[in-house]
C-alpha cells in the first residue's frame, strides 16, 4: 500500500488497518522479497576500519533534546531561526566551513524564508561522500485523530531532531580520526512543509539544482532514525537507482554489529529527500524506519527515541565511511 506513495499521503489510520504498525508485521510476507542470488554486495573500499572513531551515543542523544527544546522548528518561526544558527554553529565548531544556503517558499499569503545547512570536512578530497538530513519539522500534525491537533505543529523528536543528532555527533567523530574520503554535510530545510508534495522536499531540490562540484560518489540520506523499536529496512526507491550504496550500508551495518536493526530486505517505498539527489545523479540511499506509530503526530516526542538506536545508525554510517 505503500507503493509509490508519498511518506507523507499514506495516512497513519491506514497504516495502522492493514496491520503494519508496532501490533504487527503482518503486511511483510506480502511484499516482494529482494532478490539475491548473484546480486553483489558492492566492492570493498581502501579504508581502514579500525580506524573507526567511537559514537557518543548520549551525547547524540542530548542533541536530539536540544533541538527539540527549541519548539517545533517549523519554516516562519523563531525557534526555526535559533535552530539553524544552533546547527551552523556546531557544524562549524566540530567539521568548519558550515554555510547556510538560503531560498524561499512563495506562497499565497506570504514569502517563507528557508536555509540549508551545509559544512565540508576535506572538501579538496577529490572523493567526496555525502550526509544529508533534513531539520525542518512539519507545522501540522496531519495524522492526529482530532481536527484541532491536525493544525496544531509536531516536535519532531524523531522526524528531524533525530537524522540530525547522528550527523552532528559524526561530524564530533571525524575530528577525531580523519576518514579516507571527503564528507560534505547537509541539513536540508523545507522536507516537511507541505502540506502537499508541492511544498516538500524544498531543500533537497534546491541543493540538486545547484550541487557543488566534484559530484559526490555516494550519499546516505537519514530520516526517523531515533525509534526505540528501531527497524531499517532496504527502502524501495533507493534499491532501484542506487543498489550498491544499499549493499555498502546493509554490509556496514552488519559489520558493526547492528544486522538485527537493519532487516535485510526491501519494505515501504518512500517519496524522500533521496530522490531530487538521484535524479541529479547522485547514488543516495534513504535509510528510514517507517514504521513508527507517532508519525505526524503530537506524540513524536523524545521519549519515544533511544540513544541505543541513533547508536546503531551513527555506528553504520561512520562503518560505510571509513570503509569507503
Ligand atoms: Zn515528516
Amino acid at each position: 500500500m505503500a507503493d509509490g506513495k508519498s511518506k507523507t499521503t499514506i495516512s497513519r489510520r491506514t497504516f495502522l488497518a492493514l496491520g503494519l504498525g508496532a501490533a504487527g508485521i503482518a503486511g511483510v510476507a506480502s511484499l516482494p522479497p529482494l532478490v539475491r542470488g548473484a546480486v553483489s554486495l558492492g566492492e570493498r573500499g581502501g579504508g581502514d576500519v579500525s580506524l573507526i572513531p567511537p559514537f557518543d551515543a548520549d551525547r547524540a542523544y542530548n542533541y536530539l533534546h536540544e533541538q527539540c527544546a527549541f519548539g517545533p522548528r517549523a519554516p516562519g518561526t523563531q525557534a526555526h531561526v535559533a535552530c539553524r544558527d544552533y546547527l551552523r554553529e556546531h557544524l562549524n565548531e566540530s567539521v568548519g566551513e558550515a554555510s547556510l544556503q538560503p531560498f524561499t517558499l512563495e506562497i499565497p499569503e506570504r514569502t517563507i524564508p528557508m536555509w540549508n545547512v551545509l559544512a565540508a570536512h576535506d572538501s579538496g578530497n577529490p572523493r567526496q561522500i555525502l550526509l544529508c538530513a533534513h531539520w525542518d519539522t512539519r507545522p501540522t500534525a496531519d495524522e492526529e485523530d482530532d481536527p484541532a491537533d491536525r493544525r496544531r505543529p509536531i516536535i519532531g523528536a524523531n522526524d528531524g531532531a533525530s537524522s540530525v543528532a547522528v550527523l552532528l555527533e559524526i561530524a564530533n567523530a571525524l575530528r577525531k580520526s580523519p576518514p579516507p574520503v571527503g564528507v560534505r554535510f547537509v541539513l536540508f530545510d523545507g522536507e516537511d512543509y507541505g502540506p502537499g508534495s508541492d511544498r516538500m522536499y524544498l531543500g533537497a531540490k534546491h541543493y540538486a539544482s545547484m550541487l557543488p562540484e566534484p559530484n559526490p560518489e555516494w550519499g546516505v540520506l537519514l530520516d526517523l532514525v531515533g525509534d526505540r523499536d528501531l527497524q531499517i529496512w532496504r527502502e524501495r526507491n533507493s534499491e532501484d537507482q542506487a543498489p550498491e550504496v544499499n549493499d555498502r550500508l546493509f554490509r556496514a551495518a552488519r559489520e558493526a554489529g547492528h544486522s538485527a536493526l537493519f532487516p535485510d530486505d526491501v519494505r515501504w517505498t518512500i517519496t524522500d529527500d533521496h530522490l531530487p539527489l538521484l535524479e541529479a545523479g547522485v547514488p543516495v540511499v534513504d535509510l528510514i524506519d517507517f514504521d513508527y506509530p507517532h508519525w505526524h503526530t503530537l506524540e513524536d516526542t523524545p521519549d519515544k527515541c533511544s540513544p541505543e538506536s541513533l547508536r546503531a545508525v551513527g555506528e553504520t554510517v561512520l562503518h560505510a565511511l571509513y570503509d569507503a
